[in-house]
């Protein structure tokens, strides 16, 4: 017997996927860094991403791109979340290029690269409003530029990037695009020389290339979300982008297993207090109906809102960290004890599910 839950990977999918983003930036003059971190660095997802062109594999983190490397990834390794200066010295033997955004770690990063005889290539952050990473000032990232260049011998200053529409939620366009593209002109004053890489953001960023509005120095972007869920994500869902519907939202689908399905109330009985996880919930009454539970649970996938059913007129109505309670009421297709229910998935509950040590992955 299948071991449930199940976490279905369909490689055809994904690579449709892969290829048909990596094409778009291609026509754009951009490379593509395949981002791993929504499956918690599944090594195929990462052979696929080379596969279909991508020029990177990137990961926030370190034993992510490990197993990339094991798994006989043979292009360049991208840290994309700025390290910790604890894992710096493992970083230069894994990474061949990391995101910095901090003169400190660009110091002692110098040091663990000349340690282990190898220089490590850097991409200089610039936060452009997002307030995550980066230097907030044109200036301050010049200077550090400046000193990278000259006075670091073991780092390449091999470009600058940007992160948005993540913390702070600011939409990458034109005039974010147009932005970065200055400081890397200022950059490469400073430093008498062009630079290899402009990388110009995330998913989101893929807004102003539609828009045909994409600043031709922008030469990388670093792809994760939008490969692995398709249509299901921010592109189409937040900002209506009919572009992505080319792609496909089956790359990821969850099984779980029917345990009851029985007729209940649906607004609970008794007196209120708090839920599972110390939740005040709201209930609407729609008075009896079939629910079905599911062997799989918030421990797994995180948030119902996260999972999308397969089967027509099912909805997910509550969860626990081991149960989920799917309204079936409305289905056509009687379920029965035993059956198997699938799911779609958004960003995070894949990024969950990948890391669930209940869930089985099995690959197609
Ligand atoms: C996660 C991440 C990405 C990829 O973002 P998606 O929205 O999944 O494409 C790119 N760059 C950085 C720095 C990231 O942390």
């Amino acid at each position: 017997m299948k071991k449930r839950p199940t976490l279905v990977v369909n490689h055809e999918n994904l690579r449709h996927n892969m290829s048909t983003i990596i094409g778009w930036c291609r026509d754009a003059g951009i490379d593509v860094a395949g981002v791993i971190k929504v499956t918690t660095g599944l090594p195929s997802v990462a052979l696929d991403y080379e596969s279909c062109g991508a020029r990177w594999i990137a990961s926030s983190r370190l034993e992510q791109l490990i197993r990339a490397r094991d798994a006989g990834v043979k292009i360049p390794l991208l840290m994309i979340r700025v390290p910790m200066l604890s894992e710096l010295d493992e970083m230069v033997k894994v990474c061949d290029y990391s995101l910095e955004s901090s003169l400190d770690t660009l110091k002692a990063l110098n040091e663990a690269a000349g340690n282990n005889g190898k220089v490590h290539n850097v991409i200089l952050m610039a936060d452009l409003g997002d307030l995550r990473e980066g230097f907030f000032e044109k200036e301050e990232l010049v200077d550090v530029a400046k000193y990278v260049e000259s006075d670091l011998e073991w780092i390449h200053l091999a470009g600058i990037g940007t992160n948005l529409g993540c913390v702070g939620s600011v939409k990458p366009n034109k005039e974010k695009m147009d932005m970065l593209a200055d400081w890397a002109e200022a950059v490469e004053e400073a430093i008498g020389r062009p630079l290899e890489i402009v990388s110009g953001g995330a998913t989101s960023s893929l807004i102003p290339l539609f828009d045909g509005v994409m600043n031709p120095k922008v030469n990388m972007l670093r792809i994760g979300a939008v490969s692995h869920i398709g249509p299901l994500e921010d592109l189409r869902t937040c900002y209506g982008r009919e572009e992505v519907d080319v792609l496909s939202d089956e790359c990821f689908v969850l099984e779980a297993e029917v345990i009851e399905t029985n007729v209940k109330p649906t607004h609970p009985i008794g007196e209120l207090g708090v839920d599972a996880f110390g939740k005040k919930a709201v209930y609407v009454d729609r008075g009896r109906r079939r629910r079905a539970i599911l062997a799989v649970g918030r421990a797994d996938y995180g948030d119902i809102d996260d999972l999308v059913p397969e089967l027509e007129g099912a909805e997910v109505a509550m969860a626990s960290g081991d149960h989920t309670i799917v309204d079936i009421e409305d289905c056509r297709e009687p379920i029965r004890v035993g059956d198997i229910m699938r799911f779609k998935l958004k960003y995070s509950s894949l990024m969950r599910l990948t890391a669930s040590e209940n869930v089985t992955i099995e690959e197609i």
